[in-house]
Order: C-alpha cells, then structure tokens, then sequence
C-alpha cells in the first residue's frame, strides 16, 4: 500500500542494520558510565519528540491524498532540526513518525538513524489491521525504532472508539512487552481510561503518554483530567511526555499556565518518568520557539533540582528510547 520502492527499502534496511549495529556495539569509551549512545557533554539533552520531513518527495513519496503542497513548513530535515535544537544543548532527538503526510511509512526516519545512529531514534509506526505487527515491530528494532506512535487519529471516526481493541493492537502491546519497545500514545483526556486499562492489561510494555493526553488543548486544563493522567502512574511503565506547549493552555511563551499541571505530574510520576519534548517544528512556528520550550524545564521552574532537570531533559528517554 504506502510501502512503496521495495528495493529501495531493501537497500536501507540493509544499510541501516550494519550502520546501527555497528554504533551499538562499538561505543565511544565514554558511553560505559551511561546507556549507549553517550550524550556529548556540551549537548546533554534529548529532546524525545520532533517530526521531520524532507522536501524531497520522490525519493521519500508522500502518504496517498498528500501533495508536496501540503508540507508545511515546505521543508524540516534533521539538519534543519539539530540546527535549531544544537544551540539549546540538544544532542540527540526521538524522531516521530508524521501520522499524516507519511502515514506508516517510516522509510525517512530510517534514513535519519541510518546517517546519524548516535544522535537519533525513531518512534515509528505499524498498522495494527495489517497481518503481523509484531514481527513489523522487531524488524524495525534494529533499525533504531524504539517506540511506536499508537493514535485514534489515523482510524476513520466510526472506529475510534474501539481502537485499542484489536487483535493487532493487543499483539503490538505484547511485542512491546518483550521488545521494550514503547507505545506511544497521542490521545485526548477521554481517551484516558482506555489507556489505563490497557496499561493494567500490559503491566510490563512500556508506555509514554505524547503532550499531556492534549490536556489544555482548548485553553483551559480541567483538575479532572489532570487526576485522570496521573491515575496512569500507578503503572509502574507509565511515562508521560512533558511537551508541545504551543499547543496547550495559553499556546505562547513563557508558557507559565502549563506550570500547575508539571506539578502535579512531577509528584504522581516522579521525574524519572517524565520526559520533555518540544514538538518541533510545530513548537518553532510564529511567536513560539524552541528555546521557550526547553527554557520552561531548563531555565525555569524554580522548585525543580539540578537532578530532576536532567531526569527531565535527558534521563528519562534516554532509559526509553536510547537503551544500552
Ligand atoms: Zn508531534
């Protein structure tokens, strides 16, 4: 279906196996203290959620119903990305599969962990009405793909509801188990107690809640909601992404109002399973940036500690996305 150039996928699963298992067994000296890759000590962080997209859409064709028209920006390479994200002290990126203008085809994301296996991952995508995700989902571990984005958003409305309900879904949810890979969810607050139950269900995948289940999306967070996200984290996988602040609340800078909510994420989950993110390129349109994003944790926030910063910037998804 979207899957197409077969040969030329061939080729970059090829290539990328040798460049990622090379990187992984021969670390720099430095990666033993922590889990391989080693941060660069001048770029500590990791930012664990950004798209990417080139404007070359022969090489990398777009999902059916996409044109070049619709890329917007036009263009967001990784280079253009770390050229935003090196100045911040970001040194590594969790990719993230665009659900729209490539929909399950992962094959640039790929190619980025292929050309630079230290600095990315990639949270992918599979199509759980396929035949056999999980085999999907352990063919693209080596590749780099160490989540996988789960969503609603991509099933037509009528099925929504019962999204998490397939048998390709509980099969991705056991894959993940076993891989420890992550799923990835980009959901609403009323998608929650789906997600709950799910997490009871797969005590042992784990799992990453994308911008606050979208809680403040509207503008305004509602304390129900906010109970309801930190309920997830009686589940001892449960990681939520601290992220996409021109998204929510007041969806500008210094985005303060989103202050409350960290709070209360940090005392249900603990820094250790928390992770920031900025979105970008989406946090880098108008007036928002991406260094108001990464100030807000990193600059900001007097009541966090020294430790806790870099839970929140690093730690937290390199134990998720860069495991050793
Ligand atoms: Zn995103």
């Amino acid at each position: 279906m979207t899957h197409a150039r077969p040969v030329t996928r061939r080729a970059a699963l090829a290539a990328g196996t040798a460049a990622f298992s090379a990187a992984a067994t021969h670390p720099a000296p430095a990666a033993h203290a922590e889990p391989a890759p080693a941060a660069d000590p001048h770029l500590p962080w990791i930012d664990a959620h950004s798209h990417i997209w080139p404007p070359d859409v022969d090489k990398f064709p777009l999902a059916p119903g996409q044109t070049q028209r619709d890329l917007n920006p036009p263009s967001f390479t990784d280079d253009q990305l770390m050229a935003v994200a090196r100045p911040e002290g970001v040194g590594r990126v969790v990719l993230i599969q665009h659900s729209v203008y490539h929909r399950w085809d992962n094959a640039y994301l790929l190619d980025a962990v292929r050309r630079h296996p230290r600095t990315f991952r990639v949270q992918g995508m599979v199509d759980d009405h396929r035949p056999n995700p999980g085999a999907a989902m352990r063919e693209l571990l080596p590749r780099g793909v160490t989540g996988f984005r789960i969503t609603p958003f991509v099933c037509p409305r009528d099925a929504q509801a019962g999204w998490l309900d397939t048998p390709g879904m509980a099969e991705m949810w056991r894959t993940g188990a076993a891989t420890r890979q992550a799923m990835c969810l980009l959901i609403n607050p009323a998608d929650l107690a789906a997600a709950d139950a799910m997490c009871g269900r797969y005590p042992d995948t784990p799992v990453v809640i994308d911008h606050f289940a979208r809680i403040g999306a509207d503008g305004e967070i509602r304390d129900a909601d906010v109970r309801a996200l930190c309920r997830l984290a009686r589940h001892k996988l449960a990681h939520v992404k601290v992220s996409a602040f021109y998204a929510l609340g007041r969806k500008r800078p210094p985005h303060e109002e989103l202050v409350p909510m960290i709070r209360r994420l940090i005392e249900a989950f603990g820094p250790r399973r928390l992770m920031w993110a900025s979105d970008a390129p989406y946090q880098t349109h108008a007036e928002n940036s991406y260094r108001a994003s990464i100030a807000l944790v990193r600059d900001r926030m007097d009541f966090l500690s020294r430790p806790d910063r870099e839970w929140l910037l690093a730690k937290t998804a390199e134990a998720v996305f860069f495991p050793a």
